[in-house]
Parts: C-alpha cells; sequence; structure tokens
C-alpha cells in the first residue's frame, strides 16, 4: 500500500502553538483552566528493551485521586500499554494503585504538593497482520522516536483539556539529536508548549543518540521554521528530500493560503522492503521509504500526502469524534488523495501522464479488489484488518471528490470547484472545530448542485460495487474507454484456510480445485500475493499420508474496467 497512515484513530487537531515563554500558572485568563505539567525524558541505559525513562511531574487533584490513562489503541494496535515498563511514583506518600483495567491506573497522592510518577517506554513490537510496521514507536539504542499514543502516560481526562507542559531532556550527549512536535525553531533542550492533551498524544518525541545515524536539517519554508530529520541510510540522498520536502510545502501552503505554524518537524527514515507510509501528528509528518527506492512522484506523493492533512483529515477540516473512528475515511483520507494529486498537478510536480496514471490506478484496483462490492459499513470495520478494505476509501473517497468536482463546475458553468469549495471551508475554519458528519459535510456541497444531488454523487460510490466516472469528469482533454481487466482469484478462503491451517471452500471449478486443492487437505506451507493474479500461489499441502506441492495462477474471470487517456493535440 503506498499510502498508508493512522487516520482511523486520529485525535482532533489544529495547529498547535509552541510558546518558549516560561510556564505562567497564574497567568492570562483563558476560558478553560490550563493543567499544568512538566515530561522530562532521560536515558535508561541499563534497560536495553526500554532505554528511555520519562518523568512526569504534576498538581494532583482536591480530592487525591487522578486517574491515569495509560496506552491502549492506536492505528491498528491494541494493549499498547504493554509499552510501559516500571510505572511508579516515587513521591513520599503517593501510591499507584490498579484498576479493572489493564490501560488505567488511579494515583493517590497528597493535593498539597506535586507528585511525580516515573516509566521507562519500550517500542511497538511489530505485527504481521498490519503491514505498517513502520509508524509506530521505534525505542533503540542509537535513537528513540516516540508516539505519544503509544509512550505516554496522563490524566484520564478528554482530549481538549487544556495543557501547559514544561518539557526537559535531562542526561543525554550534548551532540544528541532531539526534538518533538513542539520544538521551538531554537532547538531548546528545555521549552514550553501550551496545547491540548490529545495533542500530547498525537506526538513525536524524537531523541537520536548515535553520532551520524540521524541527519537534521533546519529551514525555513513559506515563513514557517522547519526541522527535516532523516534516520537511517536511504538510497535518496539527503539533499534530494529535504528539496523534495520543501517543494511540497511550498505548493500546497501556496494553495491554502493559510499562515504557517512556527515550526514544523518531518521525520524520514527506512520502511520495510517494497513498502512507503508515512502518519501526520501534531505539527508532524512522518515518513519511511524502503531503502533501494529512488526519488520518483511517489515518495514527493507520500510527502504530500501527509502534509495535505494539515488541511484535510486531520488538521483544518477533520471527522467529529461524535461519530465512528474512521466512517467519514471517504473525506478524511480520499479527499486528502484528491487535493494531493490536483496540487501537484497544477503545480506541474505530477505530469497529465502520472496524474491520469494516479486515477487509472484507483479505478483498476477498485475493479480487481475483494472489496470493491464491500459496503461502506463493512470497509470501517474491516479497515485495520485487511489490505483491500483499507485502500478502498482513498480510492472510493478520490473518486468521488474527482466526480463531486465535475458536478459542481457543471452546474456553476466553471466557477466553482470542489477546490475552491474546500479553500472556502479552510477559511471558515472556526465553523468546523467540531469536526464534519456525513451530513454536515454533504450540506457544504449543496450551495453548487444541491444537497440531494451531492448525496447521488457520494452514496453510490460508498454502497461499493464498480465505479465509472462521468464522461465529463476530468474536463475536456481526457476521456475514457473501457478496458479488460483480469482480477485475482485464490479459489479457496484463503483467511479460514490459514487460520484452520486447512483447506477451506475451494471451490469446484475454481483455480485452486483445478490444480488439485481439496477441502481439509492440511496447508504445510503457504506462498500467497494478496491481489495479484500475476504471481503465482505456491502451497504444500498433506492430505492422508502424502504430501504434495500445488502450484497455480489465482486468476479470476475478467472485469471491464474504466480507463482514461488524454486527447491528442487538446489544450485546455
Ligand atoms: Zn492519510
Amino acid at each position: 500500500m503506498k499510502l498508508f497512515d493512522g487516520l482511523g484513530a486520529a485525535a482532533r487537531l489544529g495547529y498547535v502553538a509552541t510558546a518558549s515563554a516560561p510556564l505562567l500558572l497564574g497567568g492570562a485568563p483563558t476560558a478553560r483552566a490550563q493543567t499544568p505539567m512538566s515530561i522530562t525524558f532521560s536515558p535508561a541505559l541499563s534497560d536495553s528493551a526500554a532505554p528511555v525513562a520519562v518523568t512526569l511531574v504534576m498538581a494532583p487533584r482536591a480530592d487525591s485521586v487522578v486517574m491515569l490513562q495509560l496506552p491502549n489503541e492506536w492505528a491498528g494496535r491494541t494493549q499498547l500499554f504493554r509499552n510501559i515498563v516500571d510505572l511508579r511514583t516515587p513521591t513520599r506518600g503517593a501510591r499507584i494503585d490498579a484498576t479493572d483495567r489493564p490501560d488505567r491506573v488511579r494515583l493517590v497522592a497528597d493535593p498539597r504538593r506535586d507528585v511525580v510518577v516515573t516509566w521507562r517506554i519500550k517500542a511497538t513490537p511489530p505485527t504481521s497482520s498490519v503491514p505498517d510496521g513502520h509508524n509506530h514507536s521505534d525505542v533503540g539504542q542509537a535513537w528513540s522516536q516516540i508516539v505519544g499514543h503509544e509512550g505516554f502516560v496522563l490524566p484520564a481526562l478528554d482530549d481538549g483539556t487544556p495543557v501547559v507542559v514544561d518539557f526537559a531532556f535531562r542526561g543525554f550527549d550534548r551532540n544528541a539529536v532531539i526534538t518533538t512536535s513542539f520544538t521551538p525553531s531554537s532547538q531548546a533542550a528545555t521549552f514550553s508548549a501550551r496545547t491540548q492533551l490529545g495533542d500530547l498524544r498525537h506526538a513525536l518525541y524524537f531523541i537520536g543518540t548515535a553520532s551520524g545515524a540521524v541527519r537534521s536539517y533546519r529551514s525555513k519554508i513559506a515563513g514557517g521554521g522547519f526541522t527535516i530529520l532523516i534516520r537511517g541510510r536511504l538510497s535518496i540522498d539527503d539533499s534530494t528530500l529535504v528539496s523534495g520536502v520543501r517543494r511540497v510545502v511550498e505548493i500546497e501552503r501556496a494553495f491554502w493560503r493559510t499562515p504557517s505554524p512556527p515550526n514544523y518537524l518531518v521525520s524520514i527514515g527506512v520502511a520495510p522492503r517494497g513498502s512507503i507510509g508515512g502518519q501526520r501528528l501534531a505539527n508532524t509528518f512522518v515518513a519511511n521509504i524502503d531503502s533501494t527506492r529512488r526519488m520518483d512522484e511517489h515518495v514527493l506523493e507520500l510527502f504530500a500526502h501527509e502534509l495535505m492533512h494539515e488541511w484535510i483529515g486531520s488538521g483544518v477540516l477533520h471527522a467529529s469524534s461524535t461519530i465512528p473512528d474512521g466512517s467519514l475515511s471517504w473525506f478524511t483520507e480520499g479527499f486528502t488523495e484528491f487535493a494531493t494529486h490536483r496540487v501537484m498537478h497544477a503545480a506541474g510536480m505530477l505530469s497529465d501522464s502520472a496524474y491520469i496514471a494516479a486515477i487509472n490506478r484507483d479505478l483498476r484496483d477498485h475493479a480487481v479488489s475483494t472489496a470493491r462490492d464491500s459496503s461502506w459499513n463493512a470497509i470501517v470495520d474491516g479497515y485495520w484488518r485487511d489490505g483491500a478494505m483499507q485502500r478502498e476509501p482513498y480510492i472510493r473517497g478520490e473518486l468521488i471528490g474527482i466526480e463531486l468536482n465535475a458536478a459542481m463546475l457543471r452546474a456553476s458553468n466553471g466557477r466553482v470547484s470542489l477546490d475552491s469549495t474546500l479553500r472556502r471551508l479552510a477559511v471558515q475554519r472556526d465553523r468546523f472545530a467540531d469536526g464534519f458528519t456525513q451530513t454536515t459535510l454533504i450540506e457544504q456541497f449543496a450551495p453548487q448542485i444541491g444537497a440531494s444531488a451531492a448525496r447521488t454523487v457520494v452514496e453510490p460510490f460508498l454502497a461499493g460495487g464498480p465505479i465509472a466516472l462521468s464522461a465529463d469528469a476530468l474536463g475536456g482533454c481526457f476521456i475514457p474507454t473501457m478496458v479488460q481487466q483480469t482480477t485475482w482469484d485464490p479459489g479457496f478462503d484463503v483467511d479460514e484456510s490459514l487460520a484452520a491451517k486447512r483447506v477451506v471452500r475451494a471451490r469446484p471449478g475454481g483455480p485452486a480445485a483445478s490444480a488439485g486443492l481439496r477441502d481439509s487437505m492440511q496447508l504445510l506451507g503457504v506462498d500467497i500475493s494478496r491481489g495479484d493474479p500475476a504471481r503465482p500461489i505456491r502451497l504444500r499441502v498433506r492430505s492422508g499420508a502424502d504430501t504434495t506441492r500445488v502450484q497455480y495462477l489465482p486468476v479470476g474471470s475478467p472485469v471491464t474496467v474504466q480507463e482514461w487517456s488524454r486527447t491528442a493535440g487538446c489544450a485546455p
């Protein structure tokens, strides 16, 4: 999967102002009292599995009891409280009690003085069930990249609780590369941040200790400070990565015309072979790239997609916290894809052919997807379990965006587009501070085409089934034709068979049965490339006393797919 991130569990975020002013306990009046705390990171080298220690200092509540929330679920991972080691309080008279939930503890302390809580952090272990090993906390000897969702123990208050935090990094080598989502441009080792509790969790904390393992590049782009960290060895040289990030930031900030945050962090590292993926966090994006990959438009697309989330998906325009996680992902991920490709194309960073290729890829991938006919509810439910389901919000959402854009241009004689509508929504961001539901989002498309027409674009795409765009969807210079495309059909139930370690539901007459596979044969070895009909399925099976190898191409019946091309000699 090319673009991949943890939208499903993303917190609501706006820009987070960073401040280098000292902690102001009785400072300017605010609508809600700010909860002061301090968070200090230090090395814990005696424990190679959990080499970073955190010290949290805060004022207990008047009733002496603070419920503390440990990490639990984030971005497809569960039981993240296992990352927290040796959680305790050294404060005299204070204690930490277990509760009936493994992700909650009760801190009991004297309300008249500050209380200290300490713990160490382990890396989030990789998992075979979710192909995103590179977007999670990586805690090691050379560097530690910690996501707050996975490494912090904080008061169990709502995400919008205002906090003012004194950060400190103590005991690290003075050449260590230390930066966070909240570090001001001056890169101080101690600083304060005014933010919200949810943003503290949805943020990155980085400590690079081995010299040369991490390079840090700082600059100003479009009026805002930028820190670009590059971890490990990539085929793409650092200066090419830095200039790629710069170009993407310049074109997106020029498109949206919103003020730049005072400082922004980009962390670029190595992804597992064959993959590329990213994650947007507060004032930050993480991007990880296969170390053998050369610079191309897909790497720029990854940067552009993650940065686009500043405006669509989790930043300015986001889903309401009152609706289930991921239920608006056709907007939060799909419109991010739409806007990313549009902005890159308009700026000349994607050629006409690369832009059309991205849309043809959506149409083709959807047409042959095992999730093509899945309902929207099934896709939201299966997002973190099934790679094909995970890809659908990006595809269906981008295609919805293209179709809506065409409908708006048609209805307004070219005056109003989806691009201009999104920009209007970003300008009016205060009206949408609580986020969108499907209904309130579709209302915003109504001024041009009417709410019921907007629904007739959105709802059929979400319902599942074949998708074709209107003939004028990409303007006058691009035309569609229909082509045949091979589908992937293993001919047996792969998921149930892997779970049972036996062949389940080998369909009579299908490719598996034709190759000799029969129900209830024992599976001894499997080599399956999901979704790729050109890669043979190889199995080692046992039936009775016989062990045999079975190999066949998982080719299903062909489907008809819309494919777009540029008309010769057309001037837009
Ligand atoms: Zn995304």
